[in-house]
């Protein structure tokens, strides 16, 4: 027997449908790529995504059809993230960081025909062009005074505020099912080519959904939210979803996240909450300390896309803002895991609780985890014992697009190719992903642990652990850091200071200065670069002492 309740489908326009008509004047600021400031209410912003979608169509764009960006977090791209989905078409963010190669690869196995370019990236798209056959029009975001030489080369082009009066706001949503595709973003593809994931209105709104709650980011209409992920990224961690779905303001801070103009966008606005990488919050807590400014209102920060250094969470408690860890990736749509406390843990000591919550996070209904030893069994709830992380659930990822075979095992499980610990109190510890583990004689070591106590070294910027090859034990640590050119430590001073804290044989066999770790497009320190460079470090310096 079926219920009897109504079947209204869980669909991204209905998420801006409610902010037009129940938080008409809440704001969307942004700052744009001249520098400008732009502000409107959701109603301005829910009428020009409808028109969008109508000009869309007036074009010939269709349900199902992909429609590419290349732009950064502004007003513009919100009503993209809207119209485009919101008509049944499927927005495909693209990374303007990765290697012109990946970005033809990426638009190409995307397919879409129509690209939405921020003026910015005009130069860095107009050479494609000639690889990139399937796109016949170019919109460049912006007004017809964005329409330059360089634009003028593109097939097709029209600027954004003209293409718009083609449309009307009078256009309504359609209704579909659920389950239509909304989205598609590629993962980095650190290995083999980029991967498309996916996602569909229903897995778009569960998850932003679940993130909103009390026990997650516990966001609601008084909050004011800064979406400092790139909104090409994991659909900006679902920040413009979260906004609508809360009457919450947005702010979209552009392209500049160096820290003077986020600090200054924060109190300005009155940020109370946000999200991003930790190299983010490095260039804030460094302005922070060099002009002496605060952050306040902000309380809270999801901060994750690689570990966070425990001095990071300490810093920003320092400044009035409680760090919440986040696990997740591209394929988790991406909020995995979230450390916020329960009651259990009032029970611990302060410095016992801190280290719990210093951790990647509690499973939060909707997204389950396990973790599989060698012997192919769940590992024991230890906060020790390491192994392979599946997960499942309604917004993880079956299959990249255009593959044509599920990622999953028998029971539904998706390997993310990380490892992992449980504790007894259900938190979530990553100490490596799969590739990067270190197999010391037949052992792992976590490369995150021994990083996350190389930063505690005063004088330690950054710091990186990689497998290096060893002629008896296969692999040993080599750790690389990036010092402070004022005070930087000897290799002693970081050995001194690991010694007490980790196992004999986690010990790092060797330290190395370098000026600065090479990163992805994602912000992540590439270790596969480093690997490359140090893999024979160890072997070197044994045939050359010091
Ligand atoms: P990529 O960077 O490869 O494009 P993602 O952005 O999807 O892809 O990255 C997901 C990966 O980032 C995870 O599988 C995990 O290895 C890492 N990661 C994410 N959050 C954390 C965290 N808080 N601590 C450690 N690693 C993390």
């Amino acid at each position: 027997m079926l219920g009897l309740m109504q079947d209204t489908p869980l669909l991204i326009s209905g998420l801006l449908n409610y902010a037009e008509r129940h938080h008409p004047r809440v704001e969307i600021v942004s700052r744009e790529g001249d520098g400008m400031e732009h502000r409107y209410g959701y109603a301005q912003a829910a009428g020009r995504s409808r028109r969008l979608a109508s000009a869309l169509h007036a074009t010939g764009v269709r349900p199902g059809d992909r429609v590419a960006t290349l732009a950064m977090n502004h007003h513009r791209h919100f009503e993209l993230y809207f119209g485009v989905s919101g008509m049944g078409a499927v927005l495909h963010t693209v990374n303007p960081r990765l290697f012109a190669a990946q970005i033809e690869y990426i638009v190409d196995h995307g397919g879409a025909r129509i690209m939405f370019v921020d003026p910015a990236f005009v130069p860095l798209i107009a050479p494609l062009v000639p690889d990139l056959p399937k796109v016949s029009r170019y919109v460049v975001l912006g007004g017809p005074e964005t329409i330059g030489e360089a634009a003028e080369g593109l097939p097709g082009v029209v600027d954004y505020e003209t293409f718009l009066k083609d449309g009307t706001d009078s256009h309504v949503w359609p209704s579909f099912d659920e389950r239509t595709a909304s989205t598609l973003c590629y993962t980095s593809g650190t290995t083999g080519n980029p991967k498309g994931v996916l996602y569909s209105h229903r897995s778009t709104v569960l998850h932003a959904l679940s993130a909103c709650q009390p026990g997650s980011f516990g966001l609601s209409a008084e909050s004011v939210l800064l979406a400092l992920p790139p909104m090409f990224h994991a659909n900006a961690w679902s920040f413009p979803y979260l906004a609508a779905m809360t009457g919450a303001k947005l702010v979209l801070p552009g392209s500049r996240l160096d820290g003077e103009s986020l600090q200054e966008l924060i109190s300005k606005e009155g940020v109370t909450f946000t999200v991003g990488v930790p190299t983010v919050f490095t260039m804030l807590l460094e302005h922070l300390h060099r002009t002496g400014k605060g952050i306040a209102p902000l309380a809270r920060a999801g901060v994750g896309g690689s570990a966070v250094p425990r001095a990071m969470i300490d810093e920003l408690a320092h400044h009035g803002c409680t760090v919440l860890q986040l696990w997740g990736m591209t394929e988790t749509s991406p909020l995995g895991t979230i450390a916020t406390p329960t009651p259990a843990l009032a029970a611990l000591a302060e410095a016992d609780r801190a280290d719990v919550l210093a951790q990647q996070g509690r499973v939060r209904w909707g997204l389950d985890v396990r973790i599989v030893g060698e012997d192919g069994r769940d590992a024991p709830r230890d906060g020790r014992t390491q192994g392979a992380l599946w997960v499942r659930g309604p917004w993880v990822a079956r299959r990249y697009y255009g593959a044509d075979a599920d990622m999953l095992d028998d029971e539904g499980w998706f390997p993310t190719g990380d490892v992992a610990t449980l504790d007894a109190h259900g938190y979530l510890r990553i100490t490596d992903r799969t590739k990067d583990v270190i197999k010391s004689g037949g052992e792992w070591i976590s490369s995150l642990e021994i990083e996350n106590l190389a930063c505690d070294v005063p004088g330690v910027r950054q710091a990186a652990v990689i497998a290096a090859y060893h002629p008896k034990w296969e692999e040993r640590p080599l750790l690389i850091i990036v010092a402070d050119k004022e005070c930087p430590p000897t290799r002693q001073d970081v050995l001194d200071h690991l010694q007490p804290r980790i196992a004999k044989w986690w010990m790092p066999d060797d330290v190395v200065t370098v000026e600065a770790l090479p990163m992805t497009a994602t912000g992540k320190v590439s270790k596969l670069t480093l690997r490359e460079r140090f893999r024979d470090h160890l072997v070197k310096a044994a045939e050359s002492p010091p």
